[in-house]
C-alpha cells in the first residue's frame, strides 16, 4: 500500500518521534507500516523514508540505495560522494553518534519538501545503534553518502528536517539546481551563492 507524504508544514514533522517497545516491534501493524513505508519510499523514489513523513509519530526509518538509482551517475561524482548501493532495511529507535566533524557539504533533498535541495554539511562517519524489523539490536557503522542518509533520517525522528542544517544561501529548486550547479564544484557553488556573504545586522 502506498502512503502519503506528509509535507513540510505539518506539524508532525516537527515533533519528536516515541520508541517502539520489542513487541510493538513484532506486531502485525508495524510489520504491515513498514511494508507501506518500503513500498511508499521505491514508489517515489527515495533512498530514505522515516514514519513521521507518513503521519506515524515513531522512532522507525526505512532505508535502502538501489544500484539503478546511480547507473547513470558519473564516477568521479559517486566516488566524490562515497555513494554505494545500500541494501534495504530498518532502523528502529536509533541512537545516532558522529565520528567526524560534521563538514561534508552536498546538495540534500527530502521528500517532504520536493522540487527543492541545498548544501548540508554532514559528518563523514557515524554510528547508529538501533533494532531492527525483528527487535534484534543492530550496530551500523557508516561513512560516505550512507552516513548521510542516516543522519537525515534520524533527523526527521527528532523533528528535524535538512533545512535546519543547510547553507541557507544554497537552497535552490531542483530545476535551477539541475541547469546552474549539478556539476560545478562546491567550493565554487559556495562563492557564486555568497555563503557568509551577508553583512550582519546591528
Ligand atoms: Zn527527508
Amino acid at each position: 500500500m502506498r502512503l502519503k507524504i506528509v509535507q513540510t508544514g505539518e506539524a508532525g514533522l516537527r515533533e519528536a518521534s516515541r520508541p517502539l517497545s520489542p513487541d510493538e516491534i513484532r506486531s502485525a501493524e508495524i510489520r504491515q507500516l513498514i511494508e507501506a513505508m518500503k513500498e511508499t519510499m521505491r514508489d517515489a523514489p527515495g533512498v530514505g523514508l522515516a514514519a513521521p513523513q507518513v503521519g506515524h509519530l515513531l522512532q522507525l526509518a526505512v532505508i535502502e540505495d538501489r544500484p539503478e538509482y546511480t547507473k547513470d551517475a558519473p564516477r568521479e561524482q559517486l566516488a566524490e560522494r562515497e555513494r554505494e548501493p545500500v541494501p534495504f532495511h530498518v532502523i528502529i529507535n536509533p541512537q545516532l553518534s558522529l565520528l567526524a566533524d560534521p563538514k561534508i557539504e552536498f546538495f540534500e533533498g527530502c521528500l517532504s519538501l520536493p522540487g527543492f535541495m541545498a548544501i548540508v554539511p554532514r559528518a563523514r562517519k557515524i554510528r547508529v545503534k538501533c533494532l531492527d524489523e525483528n527487535a534484534k539490536p543492530r550496530m551500523i557503522e557508516a561513512s560516505g553518502w550512507y552516513a548521510r542518509i542516516l543522519q537525515h533520517e534520524v533527523d526527521h525522528l527528532h523533528g528535524g528536517l535538512y533545512i535546519d542544517r543547510m547553507l541557507t544561501q544554497t537552497f535552490t529548486t531542483l530545476e535551477n539546481y539541475n541547469r546552474h550547479w549539478k556539476d560545478k564544484p562546491i567550493s565554487q557553488i559556495k562563492t557564486t551563492m555568497g555563503v557568509g556573504g551577508l553583512p550582519k545586522l546591528s
